[in-house]
């Protein structure tokens, strides 16, 4: 199903879950798609068409029912068959992560996301063996035989720039799907592995130049 969804819709996908998530959060049973819109600033016609991907959702007039609709996101995500991911690099970055994730939140099946986190991996000896939100962290010597051991698919990697190339080279050939990229530097791996970066400061940067193009285009 998700092949067929156009990628700017993809890219809508995980911002529509975060608010559902939120208006159930908020015990709101039920949301008109012009409420939405102004929620996310995404046009109606927008979101009814991107609905339409996730099945019959919603009634002209009646909206959307917030149950209903992260339901069919868990359907969509196949959030009953989730993958396991680690975390490599477990400085203020990683650390932030791992309490993040450790949220019991995300052990409710509404909110579950469709990767779990399971374990982290430092080259720190001193770290090694602390407990850091809900994981232990281990040594990164451990991580091969751990990827193949609990069959990880998803790393999420927050080294320094100077060390992600070489973690992520030493990734490659284990059936890794995915690598979550926010060691601020870019990565090269096999095609077969995708890399998604994130990147706070590119944000910040991209953030300016909308604000500046705005204020230049009103003088
Ligand atoms: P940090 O120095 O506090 O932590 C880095 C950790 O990585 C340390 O614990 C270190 O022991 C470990 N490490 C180093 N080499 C390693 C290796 N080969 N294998 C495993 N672990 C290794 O740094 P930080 O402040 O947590 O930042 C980490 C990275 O995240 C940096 O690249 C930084 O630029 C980046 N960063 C990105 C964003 C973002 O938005 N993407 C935001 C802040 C920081």
């Amino acid at each position: 199903m998700l092949h067929t969804i156009p990628n700017a819709t993809i890219k809508r996908l995980a911002l529509y879950r975060r608010c559902f998530i939120e208006l159930y959060d908020k015990g709101i049973k039920r949301v008109q798609s012009g409420e939405l819109s102004q929620r996310i600033g995404v046009d109606s016609a927008t979101i009814r068409r991107d609905f339409s991907y996730l099945g019959e959702l919603g009634r002209q007039g009646y909206g959307y029912e917030v149950r209903t609709v992260l339901e069919a996101f868990n359907n969509l995500l196949k959030t009953e068959e989730t993958q396991h991911a680690v975390i490599i690099g477990i400085g203020n970055l990683g650390r932030a992560l791992l309490n993040y994730f450790s949220s019991d939140k995300f052990n409710d099946l509404i909110f579950k996301t469709p990767v779990d986190l399971i374990a982290a991996f430092d080259i720190k000896e001193s770290l090694v063996g602390q407990q850091i939100g809900n994981l232990e962290v281990h040594h990164l010597s451990g991580l091969k035989a751990y990827i193949e051991k609990h069959q990880i698919t998803y790393v999420i990697l927050t080294v320094p720039p100077a060390a992600a190339q070489k973690v992520a080279n030493s990734l490659e050939g284990l059936g890794i799907k995915g690598i979550l990229n926010l060691s601020s530097t870019v990565i090269n791996v096999a095609e077969d592995i995708r890399v998604h970066e994130v990147d706070l400061n590119m944000e910040l940067e991209t953030l300016f130049f909308y604000v500046l193009q705005k204020e230049q285009g009103k003088k």
